[in-house]
């Protein structure tokens, strides 16, 4: 087969254009630059997919880089789960960075620019900034800071730093044009003050770089060749140039892609926070979470998240996607690798009434259908008393009805076929055994009774079956865009979570291990919770169904 050849995204365009001119002596040098502020999310795993598979391709590195300018919001279990979440999803950094290593390179930078008077200290408030900054048609007025010297600059910035003044008293500004059409080119604010001890730097600082002056220095710093963001940064880029151009330091580009947006969930940090705080899930790592450490415990695999990512590609316009797209991918990866168990959910008891008392048979099923050799199998125990599926009968069956009702015949899965005589309920009316008769001689692989059957079924044995808590996830939100609504709580799904405290598995899934998917037949896929699992018992999350069902509720 031919492999065909994919057409380039416009950054490896870019990319292979500075290549072919030489530029930057060939070499390609990406970054992530996670704020360590919450839990990485699927977006992020975009911009991860792309920064690092753009190094990998033409031979360059990536740097990790935490942007860590904001004391407040910022913290080491942040910084923590976000690298264990890159290493998970299967890449490996080339230097681990921090912006608040670079503190001083900043401030130095910074007063550089006061020297070249280029930036001076306002003692304007953040409203009479605001206020003289004017509008996107009504150019700006000066401040009175605006016409301070060059030697007065530099000494407030000192005492600024010293801590001579509270927060918000001082701000420093980039002196660019008030009258620019690019607001964000209208003297933007590149440091100020903030009082609070950081993660890192304790309290040497109390005056911060803004993300602005931060972060295109830190790209220079570090010698990144293509610095790629999403297009919300458009207007700031003339901001990241003429930073770079007036410090004469090494031109990193920026470069804009689309941000994911993923259909039935949110995706900013903060509104993610507010989910965690107010219990609305059980942490950021809730399987019903779009974080990755959500995803992971839900059973997703880095696989089929490199998949996706790389399957919605890179755009420059804003969409939104949909998250069945995610679930496909998923279902793509374990459909061929999974391995097949038999599990109920929902039991009533199946008796085979001539089917001998106290015999057990060794049944034998291969753990992976979908690659040659089944990747061996495992032993399943058979007996005269099976837990089934309740909907797998029916005491009034409709004519396609291809499993058990009264005088119908179904196999049971690795078994043997069973014909229905009878059933018992109880006094609500609901059904609790159904008694069926078995052929001997239709056992699978050895069948000899010549009887056709439609329906196969899955089962456990009752006296081998292991009991196990099964936890089943929908969808967060009612709302297919929640945040574009004026509270986006307002849509939040309160039976996303459906627990089902008690299902029967068969034995050999007791050695079912946290990070692996199983296909529970019929049911789904599935894989044990990697917090509340214990050695007596594993609890499982259900992953995704076997099918699309909101594609069909969409037919209906
Ligand atoms: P959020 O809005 O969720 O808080 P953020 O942009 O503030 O995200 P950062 O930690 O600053 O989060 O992001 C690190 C990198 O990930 C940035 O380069 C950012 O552009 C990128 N990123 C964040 N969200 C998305 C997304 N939805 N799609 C693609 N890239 C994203
Ligand atoms: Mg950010």
């Amino acid at each position: 087969m031919v492999e065909e050849e994919k057409s380039l995204n416009f950054i490896e365009e870019i990319i292979e254009e500075d290549l072919r001119n030489g530029k930057n002596d060939g070499r390609v040098l990406t970054r992530f630059p996670p704020e360590p502020n919450g839990y990485l999310h699927i977006g992020h795993a975009k911009s991860i997919c792309l920064n690092f598979a753009l190094a990998q391709k033409y031979n360059g590195k990536t740097n990790l880089r935490f942007d860590d300018t904001n004391p407040v919001t910022e913290d080491v279990e942040y910084v923590d789960s976000i690298k264990k979440d890159i290493q998970w999803l299967g890449f490996q950094w080339a230097e681990e960075l921090y912006t608040s290593d670079y503190f001083d390179t900043l401030y130095a930078y910074a007063v550089e620019l006061i020297k070249k008077d280029l930036a001076y200290v306002d003692d304007s408030t953040a409203e009479e900034i605001a206020a003289a900054k004017g509008t996107p048609t009504e150019p700006g007025k000066p401040t009175p800071a605006r016409s301070n010297s060059v030697e007065e600059n530099l000494q407030l910035f000192e005492d600024m730093r010293a801590g001579k003044y509270p927060d918000g008293a001082k701000v420093l500004r980039a002196k660019i044009d008030l009258a620019s059409p690019n607001m964000h080119m209208r003297d933007p604010i590149i440091y100020r003050i903030k009082h609070a001890n950081h993660h890192r730097t304790g309290d040497k600082w109390c005056i911060y770089p803004m993300y602005d002056f931060a972060h295109g220095q830190s790209d220079s710093i570090e010698k990144i060749t293509h610095s790629v963001c999403t297009l919300e940064f458009i207007p700031h880029r003339p901001l990241y140039d003429w930073l770079i151009d007036r410090l004469e330091i090494f031109p990193s580009k920026q470069y804009e892609f689309a941000r994911l947006n993923l259909n039935y969930t949110v995706m900013s940090k903060r509104k993610l926070l507010q989910l965690v705080n107010e219990q609305f899930v059980e942490g950021w790592d809730d399987p019903r979470m779009p974080t990755i450490s959500g995803l992971r415990r839900r059973g997703y695999t880095p696989a089929s998240i490199r998949n996706f990512c790389e399957r919605i590609g890179i755009q420059k316009r804003e969409n939104m996607i949909d998250v069945s797209l995610l679930e496909f991918c998923i279902r793509e990866d374990l459909n061929k690798t999974a391995w097949r168990r038999m599990a109920v959910l929902d039991p009533i008891k199946l008796i085979i009434t001539n089917y001998p008392e106290g015999q057990v048979e060794e049944l034998h099923g291969e753990n992976n259908p979908e690659v040659e050799g089944g990747e061996g199998s495992r032993m399943i125990p058979f007996s005269k008393e099976l837990w089934i599926e309740r909907d797998d009968f029916m005491e009034d069956a409709p004519k396609k009805f291809f499993r058990l009702g009264p005088g119908l015949s179904v196999r049971l899965k690795h078994g043997y076929i069973v014909t229905c005589t009878d059933f018992k309920k109880d006094e609500h009316g609901n059904v609790t055994e159904v008694y069926c008769e078995y052929a001997p001689n239709s056992k699978s692989g050895e069948d000899t009774s010549g009887m056709k059957v439609k329906g196969t079924i899955h089962w456990v044995s009752v006296a081998h079956a292991k009991e196990t808590e099964v936890r089943l996830y929908d969808r967060l939100f009612h709302d297919e865009n929640p945040a574009a609504a004026e509270d986006f709580k307002s849509s939040i799904n309160k039976d996303s979570l459906h627990i089902i405290e008690k299902a029967y598995i068969e034995p050999d899934l007791a050695n079912a291990e946290i990070g692996k998917g199983y296909q529970f037949i019929r049911l789904g896929y599935f894989t044990p919770d990697n917090r509340a699992s214990s050695a007596e018992k594993l609890v499982f999350n259900r992953t995704v169904t076997l099918k699309d069902s909101w594609a069909k509720e969409a037919k209906k």
